[in-house]
């Protein structure tokens, strides 16, 4: 259409949205290139500018300008700079550059991902993702993937497809018939699952406290040996990357058990299985290929913007028949429809992002990235040792334990890192010890933001240690 005969309210419209837009990119750019000036958390003046906020609605409609300009002035100020290269606690991705930028594009795009009809772009895309994820990780080149929001939603996604698998093997329709009546499906837990999936088996009908808990080793790998008989419908979940030390499961080991008797092996591997990407960390997650799900986070060490999972499973038709929604008016198209594979139906285009993250970083690039963020939790831990504290796990991936000596001194020395700002790490007790825990999940962490985060955390301690 030529502008001539672009109607004159038209017209109008479009040129502010312009403006609004190139000066909402211009305060995103802000936002991040101040960074690295500013604290790691939000300061307490500005948590209280939040107040400003908090008004009536407004009667009659504002300027969107003045709507921005208000969220980035007061909105900003009161972010955790999780963005930035000095964030270290719980596992927290800062998102790639090109990642953002797909991730603006996308938005404007406004697409729901739902329905091939509805964003073929995007359901392409996915695929593609699909494709490239499955071979860098080392999983079965048929596994289905749902993108989802997190490992959390792809932790039950998989849950509910191996409900699906063990309980029709039983002669069970649990889609049709619930779980009431049906036979008793046993699930088997390491002791240190991660809380997400117990709230995927509640969720799921499977009860967090119905489970049979084996035991683990100093590492929190579950011991293969100590899986307890199997029979009937069973749903194994193993772990690869524990939240903690970062430790693997025996997958392999796991699986061969389990399979003899016919049961689903998922592994919650929000972080861990990113290993796979890096030929140097890849032996940690030798084997995994050999379970039957996979769950992982996007938004943790592939570095796109929240909230982004993936749910991988070998077994497509389970998925789809635990997922998919057969109403015939939604069958537009043979191809995979993306809302068969997750628990929503109309959702953002989040596997495009995945696709320009991989795209931008190459198989060297990601392989890189994961490499980068091992070697600077080995740098921690060398640094901390050398000091004289204590490391409580083997420093194999990204994740450090450090102990500062008694739980109160570490609590301490946790209290007054995160006051000061410099950098961000939270407290955790491992297998009875109060400890520190250290992530490195960002592309945006440099040397010298190790180094100078290691300087304040060895002098913080040292201060403590004299006290
Ligand atoms: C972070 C994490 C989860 C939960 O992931 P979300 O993205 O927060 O839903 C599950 N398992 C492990 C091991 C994790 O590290």
């Amino acid at each position: 259409m030529s502008t001539s005969t672009t109607d004159s309210r038209f017209r109008g419209h479009v040129a502010p949205r312009t403006a609004l837009l190139r000066q909402t990119a211009e305060r995103a750019i802000r936002y991040l290139d101040g960074l690295d000036e500013r604290p790691v958390t939000a300061t307490p003046a500005a948590l209280a500018r939040l107040a400003g906020l908090d008004e009536p609605l407004p009667d009659q409609p504002t300027d969107p300008n003045e709507v921005i300009a208000l969220l980035d002035e007061i909105g900003s100020p009161a972010t955790t700079a999780t963005a930035g290269g000095r964030y270290f606690g719980f596992v927290i991705g800062g998102a790639l550059p090109a990642a953002v930028a797909a991730n603006w594009l996308t938005a404007a795009w406004d697409q729901d991902a739902g329905l091939v009809a509805l964003a073929p772009g995007a359901a392409y895309l996915e695929e593609v993702a699909r494709g490239w994820l499955l071979d860098l990780l080392g999983l079965p080149p048929d596994a289905a993937a749902g993108f989802v929001t997190g490992a959390t939603m792809a932790n039950f996604t998989a849950l509910a497809a191996a409900r699906h698998a063990v309980l029709a093997r039983a002669g069970w329709n649990v889609e049709a018939d619930g779980l009431f009546g049906a036979p008793p499906v046993t699930i088997v837990v390491g002791d240190e699952v991660h809380v997400s999936v117990l709230k995927a088996l509640s969720l799921a009908g499977f009860g967090r406290e119905r489970v049979v808990r084996v035991p683990v080793d100093g590492q929190g790998r579950m011991r293969a040996g100590a899986l307890p008989a199997l029979t009937g419908p069973t749903i194994v979940c193993a772990q690869a990357g524990n939240v903690n030390s970062g430790a693997f499961d025996p997958i392999a080991d796991i699986s061969a058990r389990a399979h003899d008797h016919g049961a689903w092996v998922h592994v919650d591997s929000a972080f861990g299985l990113w290993a796979a990407a890096a030929p140097g960390r890849a032996h940690l997650a030798e084997g995994i290929a050999a379970a039957d799900s996979w769950a992982t986070d996007a938004h943790k060490w592939l570095n796109v913007p929240y909230d982004s999972g993936i749910v991988f499973v070998r077994d497509a038709n389970a998925l789809r028949a635990a997922m998919g929604v057969t109403a015939a008016y939604l069958v537009t198209s043979e191809r995979r429809e993306p809302g068969d594979c997750t628990p929503e139906m109309s959702r953002r285009a989040r596997g495009v992002e995945v696709w320009a993250a991989l795209r931008s970083l190459g198989r060297s690039g990601l392989a890189e990235l994961i490499e980068r963020c091992c070697r600077h939790a080995s740098r921690f831990a060398a640094g901390l040792a050398a000091a004289g504290h204590e490391i409580l796990n083997e420093v194999e991936l990204n994740q450090v334990l450090v102990s500062f000596g008694s739980p109160e001194q570490t609590r301490q020395v946790i209290a007054a890192l995160q006051a000061d700002g410099t950098c961000w790490c939270g407290g955790t007790v491992w297998q009875g010890r109060t400890a520190m825990r250290i992530s490195v999940s960002s592309w945006a962490t440099t040397d010298e933001d190790v180094e100078r985060s290691l300087a304040v955390m060895l002098d913080l301690a040292a201060r403590v240690q004299r006290a």
